[in-house]
């Protein structure tokens, strides 16, 4: 009997770990989906998050001043 108690109490014990650990690749998943893709500025080569980017004719900017200097506009 009491063998059988401790095997009841280490299934439990392995299916918490399981469970914690799905919930854990879980978050993962989440936050790099809500990571932004960096993209780069195609005057200086500057790396930075695409909601950051200025969008040009001609590909996206680290700031309105590149965009300027790039398409002459
Ligand atoms: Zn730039």
């Amino acid at each position: 009997m009491k063998l059988l108690v401790l095997l009841l109490v280490l299934l439990f014990g392995v299916w918490l770990w399981r469970r914690g650990r799905r919930q854990a690749d879980a978050q993962t998943d989440q936050a790099q989906r809500r990571a932004l893709p960096m993209v780069r500025c195609a005057h200086c080569q500057l790396h930075l998050p695409g909601q950051d980017a200025v969008v040009g004719r001609q590909g996206q900017y680290c700031s309105a001043a590149h965009r300027r200097e790039a398409e002459g506009t």
